[in-house]
């Protein structure tokens, strides 16, 4: 039976990086991958762009993880954004970031960063084995041994690295849970997380494709006002989504209602003074004027007008106070009754996994049974969009990647 000192359950970038920097140290290793070929997920993200971090202090990245933020600072610390970029840039692969602060690859292709990955591991001496998923792994007085269709492989150390529930036809269909679980560990019941957000009676459908820069959101719940953000918000065909969305959908449940801003920093009544003071000195001009003077796209400026009562051609002047205050509230205030978030198909990432409190934060490796490591999404974190996740993924994977090899 071949042994290793590390095997590696899943080949998305927390299981690549870690495999190739344990190897790197001299350090056999396998790694384990179900499908066909390692980083499917890696492929898509960022629309194939691939945004693997984000500008800015590391320290800022810390409440971009919800609660959960605070588990991360050892290893973002110790393997940053910063480290992240270089790492890449001296193996050939500079980075670009956009005008939000996204860090790409300059390349802004997802495959030149798997390639390097795969060529890290190649170059170490990483024995990938794809097609072949693990269906049990455990505890034997050696270390562990883990058992796919083909085989029985054992090692010193095991590194879970299985990924969440979300985008399963990427392969990352929650395996790891049941393996952490096995082994004695927590799970954190798993939900999709950055999903899109579906309600009833949706009215934006012939609108998919216009989207919002920093649209504000109140969440109420049960007509309590529970959380105030903002965000860009886009129209799909059947939904909202949009960063400012996928954010907020971490915090929503169905039966929320959503007072949702099209116009950004405006509150009804600030916008019900600029609308008046407007009025009052372009009085012969079409209301629709004031909306698409206010960055608000012409198809849906007419649509308020619709959905306010308001004739398409009305002028200020003639805009009835009764009417001139259902736009007002429309536009600052447009309630979006939630009727279900989308499940982990739609879903970029998934909250919930292996319970943090079970794993040392400076080396992701189990406290309840030695040299078992969980890293990556499998653990239960989940970051806002803009590269964190990845950044996550890398930063867990460099921590005990550095630990197992320093064995
Ligand atoms: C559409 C989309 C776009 C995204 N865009 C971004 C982005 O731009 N920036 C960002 O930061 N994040 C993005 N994300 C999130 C990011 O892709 C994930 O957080 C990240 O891939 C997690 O890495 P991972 O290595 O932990 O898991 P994964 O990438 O999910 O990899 C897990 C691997 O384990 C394998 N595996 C699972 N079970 C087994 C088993 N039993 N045996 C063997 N192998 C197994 C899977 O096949 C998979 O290859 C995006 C996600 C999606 C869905």
């Amino acid at each position: 039976m071949n042994s290793y000192s590390l095997i590696v359950i899943g080949g998305g970038p927390a299981g690549l990086f870690c495999a190739a920097r344990v190897a790197a140290a001299g350090k056999t290793v396998l790694l384990l991958e179900k499908m066909p070929g390692c980083g499917k997920k890696l492929l898509i993200t960022g629309a194939g762009q691939c945004n693997f971090t984000h500008e800015g202090e590391i320290s800022s990245f810390l409440d971009k993880y919800g609660g959960n933020g605070k588990f991360l600072r050892p290893c973002l610390m110790e393997f940053s954004n910063s480290d992240l970029i270089g790492f890449f840039a001296e193996r050939g692969l500079p980075a670009a970031s956009d005008e939000s602060g996204k860090v790409f690859p300059a390349s802004r292709k997802a495959g030149d960063v798997l390639s390097l990955l795969l060529s890290e591991c190649r170059n170490h001496g990483v024995e990938i084995r794809s097609r072949e998923p693990v269906r049990d792994a455990e505890v034997v007085d050696t270390g562990y041994q883990v058992r796919t269709d083909h085989g029985v492989f054992r090692s010193a150390a095991l590194a879970i690295a299985t990924g969440g529930s979300s985008y399963p036809g990427t392969g990352s269909t929650g395996d790891g849970y049941a393996f952490a679980k096995k082994l004695g560990h927590t799970i954190t019941p798993p939900a999709p997380a950055l999903a899109p957000v579906y309600g009833k009676d949706y009215q934006f459908s012939s609108l998919a494709g216009i989207s919002f820069p920093a649209a504000s959101f109140s969440q109420f719940r049960n007509g309590k006002k529970l959380r105030q953000s903002s965000g860009d918000l886009l129209f799909t065909h059947t939904g909202l989504s949009g960063p400012g969305i996928l954010h907020l959908s971490r915090y929503l449940e169905p039966g929320d209602v959503l007072k949702i801003s099209f116009i950004p920093g405006t509150d009804p009544v600030h916008l019900k003074k600029r609308l008046t003071e407007w009025i009052s000195e372009n009085g012969t001009r079409p209301v629709k004027s004031f909306l698409t003077e206010n960055s608000l796209p012409s198809r849906f400026a007419a649509m308020l007008l619709e959905l306010s009562g308001i004739p398409s051609g009305q002028t200020g002047a003639h805009l009835q106070k009764s009417s001139r205050d259902c736009l007002v509230a429309t536009i600052a205030g447009y309630p979006f009754p939630v009727s279900r978030l989308a499940g982990f198909d739609e879903a970029m990432v998934t909250r919930g996994g292996v319970a943090l409190s079970e794993i040392h934060p400076r080396t992701m490796e189990s406290r309840i049974i030695p040299q078992l490591y969980c890293i990556g999404e499998v653990l239960d974190i989940d970051g806002d969009t803009g590269g964190y996740n990845l950044q996550a993924a890398f930063s867990t994977a460099m921590a005990a990647g550095r630990d197992i090899a320093s064995r």
